[in-house]
């Protein structure tokens, strides 16, 4: 028996952390999950976005199970998606996308991986206007050699260990000659121990251009925070769209899966959303914590039903649609 953490979320969270708790359970691995609200739910409930029981909980586990979690934009409360991944060190934002056979996209055959560098630059909220009347604002971005090292060195590692062949580094170090700069500096260096991997370099403007030209001359893309989180989402798009993309946050200790995508407000409570990013995350999940097989056949069972194209969101069949319910089901039927 495992103790996992599960945070639900806000919008859809609860549909599709519940798809992804029904299927887990019907591969007969058995998890006591410790249920926490967090986000918009939490503020409901206890007037805070991260109560400290959600981190008490991940720290005694260290494994989270994470539905999507609503950010106000522009104002109010800073992520908590943000918080989870700064509180424990999860440095490494390991994102898929690939190919399911029956998904009608402009590419086939995809199989790429987006590290995002999951802690610095940009995202660490260092940010603020410069006067009352706010006349102007700044966030300062700031990538570190010991951050930029230990992603990319996350990176070659797993393509040599998976046995891939090719990595990009990805970086606008033309304009952003210090933090950019650094970030590709670092991934050079690093690149000459690793001589069995062919590396290349990008930059991100021509990166996005080459992706949506010719995806295939692609395998592991390594970059830093923005620019991951904007690749990750396009990357998806290039497989068929964000309810097929699923993601692991990973640190020293701690880690914690979810969907690539957000809430998604616009469908939430409809039982409309596509439950199988979450469900390919919690194979992530169970392929971490050893449970190699069970994770093979739910990755398996979700190509299936895809392929089979019955019972399948409206995302992925517009004309006759199942809802999230029903796909799921599908899902756990085809696991037998
Ligand atoms: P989103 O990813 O929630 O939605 C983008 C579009 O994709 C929407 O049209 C939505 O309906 C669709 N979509 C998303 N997931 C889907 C699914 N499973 N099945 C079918 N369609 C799906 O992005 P957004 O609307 O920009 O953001 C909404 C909220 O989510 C924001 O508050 C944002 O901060 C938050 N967010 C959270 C995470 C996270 O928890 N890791 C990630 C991204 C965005």
């Amino acid at each position: 028996m495992y103790t996992i953490t599960l945070i639900p979320g806000d919008g859809i969270g609860p549909e599709i952390s519940t798809a992804a708790v029904k299927v887990i359970e019907a591969t007969g691995v058995k998890v006591d999950w410790e249920y926490h609200d967090a986000g918009m739910t939490a503020i409901d409930k206890f007037k805070d976005p991260l109560p400290s029981q959600v981190i008490e909980s991940i720290q005694r586990n260290q494994v989270a199970l994470k539905g999507p979690l609503t950010t106000p934009i522009g104002t109010g409360f800073r992520s908590v998606n943000v918080a989870l991944r700064k509180e424990f060190d999860l440095y490494v934002n390991l994102r898929p996308a690939k190919s399911f056979e029956g998904v009608e996209s402009h590419w086939r055959d995809i199989d790429m991986i987006v590290f995002r560098e999951n802690t610095e630059e940009f995202y660490a909220g260092i940010e603020h206007y410069i006067d009352p009347a706010k006349s102007a604002a700044e966030t300062i971005g700031v990538v570190t050699r010991a951050g930029s090292e230990r992603i990319l060195r996350y990176a070659f590692e797993y393509a040599r260990k998976h046995k891939r062949k090719k990595v990009t580094i990805v970086h606008k170090a033309n304009i952003l000659k210090f933090t950019s700069g650094l970030f590709l500096e670092v991934g050079k260096k690093l690149a000459e121990e690793y001589p069995d991997i062919e590396t290349s370099d990008k930059i991100i403007d021509n990166m996005c251009m080459q992706l949506v030209m010719n995806p295939h001359q692609f395998d592991l893309i390594v970059t830093t925070n923005l620019f991951g989180d904007i690749l990750s989402d396009l990357c998806s798009g290039l497989v068929g769209g964000l309810g097929l993309a699923p993601g692991a946050n990973i640190g020293y200790k701690v880690a914690m899966f979810e969907a690539v995508h957000g809430s998604a407000p616009d469908i939430a409570g409809k039982n409309i959303a596509n439950p199988c990013a979450i469900i390919l995350a919690s194979a992530m999940l169970l392929r971490h914590i050893g449970e190699l097989e069970a994770a093979t056949r739910i990755e398996h069972a979700v190509g299936t039903t895809i392929k089979e194209k019955h019972h399948v969101t409206r995302d992925l069949n517009p004309s006759k649609p199942v809802g999230t319910q029903e796909m799921t089901d599908a899902i756990i039927l085809n696991l037998k």
